[in-house]
């Protein structure tokens, strides 16, 4: 696959994804869990490819720095009240986590935002762990961050199927 060079934003973004707990091959097998049923011969491959063209938009990339950093700061104690308990405790009616993921979602039109929701209540495989409050993480804000960031190659990769020409 020919990837053009990461920028510092990038690869600071996918560094944090991943110092978290969150491989690209997890998001990926998120997209295949949203297409598999709407493409015979989809490979986990063509998840991953979508996955990383995802991750090389800017918007995405401001979105993970910023939702993760907030994660981490909560997680150590380092945001002031009473914001920090809230995200601590990824209080429901907190909708920041969910507003930080639209602008990953708002990218790709607006059939991400029923695979987003989709997977956002059935939870399927990493975004089971990230919701696993028992581990003492804080993942308020990445959960919703990856589940976007699968919702948006799943819509990528279904506008590719019907031929739309791509920029990004
Ligand atoms: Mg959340």
């Amino acid at each position: 696959m020919v990837r053009e060079k990461q920028t510092e934003l990038e690869q600071r973004a996918r560094e944090l994804l991943y110092e978290r707990g969150v491989e690209i091959q997890d998001i990926a097998e998120l997209v295949y869990y949203l297409q598999a049923k709407y493409f015979n011969d989809l490979t986990l491959d063509m998840c991953i490819y979508n996955v990383n063209r995802v991750l090389s938009k800017r918007e995405v990339q401001h979105a993970v720095l910023t939702g993760v950093e907030l994660d981490i700061l909560a997680e150590k104690d380092q945001l002031s009240e009473p914001l920090l308990n809230i995200i601590k405790r990824d209080e429901g009616l907190y909708g920041i986590d969910e507003v930080v993921a639209y602008s990953i979602v708002n990218v790709y039109g607006s059939i991400v935002i029923t695979s987003y929701g989709y997977i956002d209540k059935q939870k399927p495989g990493i975004l089971k762990e990230l919701n696993d409050l028992s581990t003492g993480k804080v993942n308020t804000f990445i959960d919703d961050i990856v589940g976007a960031i699968a919702a948006a190659a799943a819509s990528r990769l279904a506008h590719s199927y019907a031929g739309d020409i791509l920029d990004q």
